[in-house]
């Protein structure tokens, strides 16, 4: 029955004389979206809303999955359109709307009206009352409560009468495309996905670079990351994920380093890697899945430590959440499961048994100089063999 979308959003809303750009980036992202579903869609604005009009037979549910993965989409309302026949019309179209919607009408309602064509004949509050008393006549056992009422029946009359009351909430956040653009540390664990979504659902363009060291890691963990980027992607738009062969620069700092500062060196290294191809790229910042003091390698002296290499600010969306808050998010994009496969990542297989948890920055260095020999050359040929992958 319902032959459209109305699309609302909240912060957008608010940009001034920005706003007809983040509305583009929002009717961009709703067509991109909307290109994987079947069916046929006219997205248009007008007068400050976006609506999504089927212009074919369509999926109701998977155009609404897919509107509810469009960061910048606060509310989805599906709406039923009718020509404007007179007034007697429109009542047995509302009559018949609450049938359908509502087959128990035993709750309480109000009437909405809004007039974005002025030359109709009654004004908003005659049509509010008027329908409010044909919905009555044809069900006595509904009641009207203009406070609080369980039906809000929204009916706007334009070149044609748009009828709806139902809001399926959308993703929130601000349209993709409209806040630049970040490279994303993605690993195959729990993390990392989700911080790629968050921010990416401020409107952030996400491209990923994973580090992989075969064969300590095998094909499958990264089969695993490429998954994951998928799924991240279902949000953030395609991507360019970029695979680093991070092997022989692990194995040197395993031969000249302390073993107890592995991983931490470890890091540096990643994030200065992840900085070079980002700053390639045009990303603005880094963003990692990291977290206070989830593990040894993120106290808060050993993420001054790894900061300490970059130069682009690290976004860290996570920093303040407890493991359960972000499986929590992973459950709801759908990560979790693929997060949880038991492929081994490239930080287990040289893990130390006894980290170090309070590194200096100085002493780090220090030991660093044991690399100078090669760790140049082994920087760039990582970068020049790196793989490129296009997730969509
Ligand atoms: P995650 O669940 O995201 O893997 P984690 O709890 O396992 O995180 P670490 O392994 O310490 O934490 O990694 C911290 C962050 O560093 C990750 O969230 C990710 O952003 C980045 N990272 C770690 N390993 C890799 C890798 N192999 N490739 C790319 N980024 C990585
Ligand atoms: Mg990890």
């Amino acid at each position: 029955m319902f032959k459209a979308f109305l699309i609302k959003y909240a912060e957008i809303g608010i940009k001034g004389k920005n706003r007809y750009l983040f509305e583009e980036a929002l009717v961009d992202q709703i067509r991109f979206a909307l290109k994987k579903v079947e069916g046929e869609f006219k997205v248009h604005r007008t007068q400050g809303r976006i609506y999504v009009d089927a212009l074919s037979e369509f999926d109701f549910d998977e155009t609404v999955q897919g509107l509810q993965k469009v960061f910048g989409i606060s509310g989805i309302c599906p709406v039923v359109y009718a020509e404007d026949e007179g007034f007697e019309k429109l009542g047995k179209d509302v009559v018949e709307f609450i049938d359908r919607v509502y087959p128990e009408k035993n709750q309480t309602f109000k009437v909405h009206a809004r007039r974005a064509r002025k030359n109709y004949p009654m004004d908003s509050m005659e049509i509010n009352c008027e329908l409010g008393g044909v919905i009555l006549d044809a069900y006595p056992e509904m009641k009207v409560d203009v406070h609080h009422p369980e039906i809000e029946l929204n009916v706007e009359i334009r070149e044609k009468i748009y009828i709806y009351s139902q809001i399926i909430p959308g993703p929130g956040g601000m349209p993709v495309g409209t806040n630049g653009k970040a490279m994303l540390l993605l690993s195959g664990g729990i993390d990392s996905p989700v911080a790629g979504y968050m921010i990416s659902k401020r409107g952030v363009k996400i491209d990923a670079v994973y580090f992989h060291a075969p064969p300590y890691t095998s094909e499958r963990a990264k089969e695993k990351v490429v998954d994951l980027a998928k799924y991240v992607a279902a949000y953030s738009g395609p991507m360019k994920l970029h695979i680093v062969n991070f092997t022989d620069i692990q194995l040197y700092i395993y031969e000249k380093c302390p073993h107890d500062e592995l991983t931490i060196i470890m890091r540096r290294f990643m994030m200065k890697i992840a900085e070079r191809i980002a700053l390639e790229s045009g990303c603005l910042g880094l963003i990692t899945g990291e977290s206070i003091g989830q593990v040894a390698s993120q106290t808060m002296q050993s993420l001054a430590a790894t900061n300490e290499v970059c130069t682009l600010p690290v976004y860290r969306p996570l920093i303040g959440f407890d493991k359960q808050e972000i499986v929590e998010i992973s459950e709801k994009i759908d990560t979790y499961e693929t997060s949880v496969l038991p492929y081994e990542d490239c930080c287990t297989i040289f893990v130390a048994k006894h980290p170090v948890t309070k590194p200096n920055v100085k002493v780090i260095k220090g030991h660093e100089k044991n690399l100078a020999e090669k760790i140049d050359e082994m920087v760039e040929t990582a970068l020049s063999s790196r793989e490129i992958l296009d997730i969509e």
